[in-house]
């Protein structure tokens, strides 16, 4: 049995394989309409994600088989003080595999422990979302036929926002990949993300939309929410600096794709919807085939794969991230490597 909780999870051949099914799928969805029949998938949202929910839902009805589950954690025995163990254990019961979306960090972990059938990491916290992070190399694929030889622009959060991190770690892997990271001083990206993926990789900072498009062929544009800035002067200013519009596009490459994870807030102009470029609605699309063809893969899979989340009990260290699953699940055993928490991937704190 194998499970995702994080997209390295996968080799990237598994990826590659992945990629090639989907594609197979949208050229001719009727060969799979069957592929799952008689299965059952549960979807666990324990907290709300309406537009992840419905594309898991429409990727298992696509292929022949029926969802359970629920929408937010009110509704299910959560509220009644159940833990995420005895939920997924109930689970596994009814259906034969797990979409889960949990507000804490690494609830996967936990739930890939315990579950008899293999679970799917739909979104845990700010920490991972592989889903969306395949449904992204599977535009990079469809729009430009490699993941290698690229040199791929990412603007807006990029301190904050996870599927930024999940994307460079997984083009990372590839080979002559260039990253232009665009960000102002406040959002750049994190220096532990940089030492774990960039070393050794090419990339350059620049706050400057305009001045690093040319050289694109990927742009990732992602929301920046006014929250994030201490000095509201500072949002002010830069606000409009990552609005792609018409105008920014013309100096950029013909075979430029555009993408963004969605909701958009204004960060792209709609001016932007019809230029061919423009790849963040087929990118939705793509959501629902690279589920189908998760969904099919881990359903097939014999084996274990829980490998990478091993560690040993430390009563001396505490794990600081308020966010972490650790804090809230009842009888875990609290888990590290080195003093960083198994679960959610932060240095702990010596009691
Ligand atoms: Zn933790």
């Amino acid at each position: 049995m194998r499970n995702l909780v994080d997209i390295l999870d996968f080799t990237t051949k598994e990826i590659d394989e992945l990629v090639a099914v989907a594609k197979d799928m949208i050229e001719s969805p009727e060969k799979y309409a069957h592929a799952c029949d008689g299965k059952i998938l549960g979807t666990l949202f324990f907290e709300p994600s309406t537009r992840t929910r419905l594309s898991f839902t429409s990727a298992m009805m696509s292929l022949g088989g029926n969802v359970l589950g629920f929408s937010e954690a009110a509704s299910s025995s959560v509220a009644k003080g159940e833990t995420l163990s005895d939920t997924i254990r109930m689970v596994s019961v009814y259906a034969d595999i797990i979409a889960m979306r949990h507000p804490k960090e690494g609830a996967p972990i936990v739930a890939s422990r315990v579950a008899t059938v293999p679970v799917i990491n739909a979104g845990d916290g700010g920490h991972f979302h592989p889903t969306q992070t395949l449904t992204d190399l599977l535009t990079i694929s469809r729009k430009k036929g490699r993941f290698d030889n690229l040199t791929v622009g990412i603007c807006g959060d990029l301190k904050y926002g996870r599927t930024v991190h999940s994307l460079i770690a997984a083009m990372s892997r590839y080979e002559n990949v260039k990253f232009v990271l665009i960000a102002p001083e406040e959002l750049k990206l994190p220096d532990y993300v940089k030492e774990e993926f960039l070393t050794g990789k090419t990339y350059v900072e620049t706050d400057n939309l305009e001045n690093a498009i040319a050289e694109l062929d990927i742009l990732y544009m992602t929301r920046i929410q006014a929250e994030r800035f201490t000095d509201p002067t500072q949002y002010e200013r830069l606000k409009d600096v990552y609005i792609l519009d018409a105008a920014k596009l013309k100096s950029a490459k013909a075979d430029l794709s555009i993408m963004h994870p969605l909701p958009r807030v204004n960060e792209i102009a709609v001016d932007v919807d019809d230029d061919p470029r423009a790849d963040y609605f087929v990118q939705a699309e793509n959501g629902r085939y690279i589920r189908m063809a998760l969904i099919m893969m881990l359903l097939k899979t014999k084996g274990i794969n829980d490998v990478r989340y091993k560690g040993e009990e430390n009563a001396e260290l505490e794990c600081v991230n308020p966010h972490c699953i650790s804090h809230t699940e009842r009888g875990l055993k609290k888990l590290f490597v080195g003093d960083t928490c198994v679960y959610c991937d932060q240095h702990a704190a010596r009691k």
